[in-house]
């Protein structure tokens, strides 16, 4: 064994391979040597009966290389769990992806092609928002709705307190907590109420004039049932004298039929959300990011905070998100949309390809992502 340890090829004679040459101008040479390396070391690790020649290592590489100098697989989401965070939450749409692509060469992100001049950076990504959301309204777009949590606390409250409900300090997953996000921003965070319980009262008790804001934030992975009550955004806004924020998480911008108890941007800003926050890669189904949605005067304010600029997002999501929202429907909202018939005849597919003694059962799936908790699909 230790003798075909010793004879296995060099890494630079299994490299010089013709078979490798166009993986090594397609994917370059580092990576395709360290598949390489790799693929040596497995041979040590657990050697053939003969040593393998140059040629048969290089055959073993080719056949493991994937299409793009990525570590990353893409895999098939058979989960039951629509948006699964461990799978890169929400896949794009083809129109996405592609939108991608047109943005990743020189493209006129600043720039007015008609004048030469600088041009204002994602314009119309802001306008497919808020024709979506289809009320008079502005929105501006972060890196993901924790940095629009961030910039809100910093903008909107700075030193001073936003008050929140203790029913509503929630932990979203891997540890990320949203008081703490809040109070790391050097906010004081005035906890009302209790876990089950919060009255109109109880935020107008601990409301001064350094209160920034008051935070609704909807409790995505849990529920809460029994002897509960809340106060809805439009009596705070009716009866309170500061704005108040909506964080909804998931990011549908509009009711979805199937998900009735789920919050969207529309129904809130209809409410008087000063401000609604949520994620692009829920259920709202495009790339990673924040959006920001409301009052223009807030949005400003928001905009031209010196810390926008570190939650600033680049021309990929900016493209995705245009696509997402203007294109056809994305694979998140067609998954919920999907009968149950035709998921059935898939699995009967899918099953007499596979062959052998495989049958079908029926089972639950869930919305995942943080959304819609409790809702079985
Ligand atoms: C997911 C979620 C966030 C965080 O959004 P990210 O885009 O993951 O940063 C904040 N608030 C709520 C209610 C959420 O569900």
């Amino acid at each position: 064994m230790g003798d075909v340890r010793r004879r296995l090829p060099a890494v630079d004679s299994v490299l010089a391979d013709p078979i490798l040459a166009h993986d090594i101008t397609h994917l370059g040479r580092a990576f395709v040597k360290r598949q390489v390396q790799k693929t040596l070391t497995q041979l040590r690790a657990t050697p053939p009966q003969h040593p393998p020649t140059a040629v048969e290592v290089a055959e073993i590489v080719a056949g493991g290389l994937p299409p793009a100098p990525t570590s990353l697989r893409p895999v098939i989401n058979a989960t039951g769990v629509i948006i699964h965070t461990n799978l890169g939450r929400a896949p794009l749409s083809p129109a996405a992806t592609q939108a991608m692509t047109v943005a990743a060469g020189a493209t006129d992100v600043e720039l007015d092609l008609e004048t030469g001049q600088r041009g204002p950076r994602g314009v119309a990504t802001v306008e497919a928002i808020t024709q979506t959301v289809g009320l008079d309204v502005a929105a501006h777009v972060v890196n993901n709705g924790a940095g629009a949590l961030m910039l809100a606390c910093f903008a909107l409250a700075g030193r001073g307190n936003v008050v929140i409900s203790r029913g509503e300090m929630v932990e979203i997953g891997d540890g990320f907590r949203i008081p703490e996000l809040m109070s790391a921003t050097g906010v004081e965070l005035r906890e009302v109420g209790t876990t089950n319980r919060t009255h109109l009262r109880s935020y107008h008790n601990s409301m001064d004039n350094h209160t920034g804001f008051v935070i609704k934030v909807y409790p995505s992975n849990f529920t809460v049932e029994g002897f509960t009550t809340g106060v809805s955004v439009e009596h705070l806004r009716h009866n309170l004298n500061v704005p108040v924020v909506a964080d909804i998480g998931s990011g549908l911008l509009r009711p979805h039929p199937r998900l009735p108890h789920e919050p969207d941007a529309r129904t809130m800003l209809r409410q008087r959300a000063s401000l609604v926050i949520s994620s692009g890669d829920k259920l709202l189904g495009g790339p990673q990011a924040g959006l920001i949605i409301g009052d223009g005067d807030l949005i400003e304010t928001l905009r031209r905070h010196p810390l926008a600029r570190a939650v600033r997002v680049d021309k990929f999501t900016l493209a995705a998100l245009e696509a997402t929202l203007l294109g056809p429907p994305t694979p998140v909202s067609q998954a919920l949309d999907t009968q149950v018939e035709d998921l059935w005849a898939r699995a009967q597919r899918i099953a007499t390809h596979v062959g052998g003694n495989i049958t079908v059962h029926p089972s639950l799936a869930a919305v995942g992502g943080g959304g819609a908790p409790g809702v079985e699909l």
